[in-house]
């Protein structure tokens, strides 16, 4: 099995579920999306799973992951990355050990397809069929934070001060 492969058996196993399949992201973290652009969410999420489920005893393990605030968030309860309890349960990873390098890869992938999905439900332009397109006149700031005044409060990581668990 490919890991693409994996990340679409994966999203219709999700798909049964009432609970994974209710979140959906709030409209300033599909903007903050689209204003980074894909590739800084993409290392957002490998950065935050590696962060918070990725030791082998996360800190506030359980309960150190919000509902929004950050996409990956929201995506991580979608998916059932958000605790190693989930982790085990949906993704046949054991809890109390590290998780390696090519497991946080799957689990990235599979946090962005989700991502891929909502936007793409939920356009903020009717163009190309790619929920990451911006309106007419804005333009990604993947470098820095100065365009999207209602995150100011985040750190590089994407964590927002004062939540960070
Ligand atoms: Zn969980």
């Amino acid at each position: 099995m490919t890991s693409d492969e994996w990340v679409a058996g994966t999203m219709e196993r999700l798909s049964r579920s009432t609970f994974r399949s209710s979140f959906t992201l709030n409209a300033h973290d599909a903007e903050y999306a689209r204003c980074r652009g894909r590739t800084t969410i993409e290392r957002h999420a490998y950065e935050m799973l590696t962060q918070r489920v990725g030791a082998a005893q996360p800190y506030k393990d359980g309960r150190q992951t919000p509902w929004h605030g950050h996409p990956v968030f929201t995506a991580q309860h979608a998916t059932a990355c958000c605790c190693r309890g989930c982790i085990e349960r949906w993704h046949h990873i054991p809890r109390g050990r590290e998780l390696s390098v090519q497991e946080i890869d799957c689990l990235s992938r599979l946090v962005m397809a989700w991502i891929d999905r909502d936007l793409a439900r939920h356009p903020a332009v009717d163009t190309d069929g790619s929920g990451w397109a911006l309106p007419a006149g804005q333009t990604t700031h993947s470098a820095g934070l100065s365009h999207c005044p209602a995150h100011h409060t985040r750190d590089d990581t994407g964590f927002i001060q004062g939540t960070l668990l």
